[in-house]
């Protein structure tokens, strides 16, 4: 008897949520809205003098809690915009397959070559569609230009006002009291 009970109960959750409104979207033919600060892959870029960003310092290869990020250092050379001597990259790869997007990449970088950003939304049939060569990171550079927040600059701004480029806002002055709080120095009656 409990058995039966049990399968009745069974067959009124599963008709309950045939007719409960659909949740879920047939992704990729329908995509629903992204927030403003969605970000679902990487980009290296270019600086302002148009040279590849990245000096293989290897601080993100090394911060990586799951260890997918793998940095080759390339040519050390003139730069031909500055004519100093720089480090480039020779090879850059990281695995989106494990990436927890815990952002750490990002914010140790010192010159601000990595950045997360949104990408077309291409979707994966295979593992190795979501393993991002060099050549697939700097494809991702035009993706990168729009509205994009999260670069290491930034985000140490956002976390250390005083550590940044833009200076702290100076603080407001106290607002003068109203009349009717000033305290009267009148004696008392
Ligand atoms: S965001 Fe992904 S790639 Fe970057 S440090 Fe975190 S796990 Fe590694
Ligand atoms: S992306 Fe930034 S942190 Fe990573 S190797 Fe290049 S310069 Fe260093």
């Amino acid at each position: 008897m409990k058995y039966f009970l049990d399968a009745i109960r069974a067959m009124l959750v599963t008709l309950k949520n045939f007719f409960r409104p659909v949740e879920t979207v047939r992704f990729p033919f329908e995509k629903r809205e992204r927030g403003e600060r969605y970000r679902s892959s990487f980009a290296l870029v270019h600086d302002e003098h148009g040279e590849e960003a990245c000096i293989a310092c290897k601080l993100c290869e090394r911060i990586c809690p799951s260890e997918i990020i793998t940095v080759v250092g390339g040519e050390k050379k003139l730069s031909e915009a500055t004519g100093k001597k720089r480090q480039y990259v020779g090879d850059f790869t990281l695995d989106l397959n494990a990436c927890i997007y815990c952002e750490l990449c990002v914010q140790v970088c010192p010159v601000d070559a990595i950045v997360m950003c949104r990408v077309p939304e291409v979707p994966g049939f295979f593992r190795e569609d979501l393993v991002l060569t060099m050549d697939k990171l700097y494809a991702n550079e035009a993706a990168a230009n729009e509205p994009t927040w999260a670069n290491a600059t930034k985000l140490w701004e956002m976390q250390d006002p005083k550590r940044g480029l833009v200076e702290a806002e100076p603080d407001e002055p106290a607002p003068e009291p109203a009349a009717s709080e000033t305290p009267s120095t009148e004696p008392a009656t």
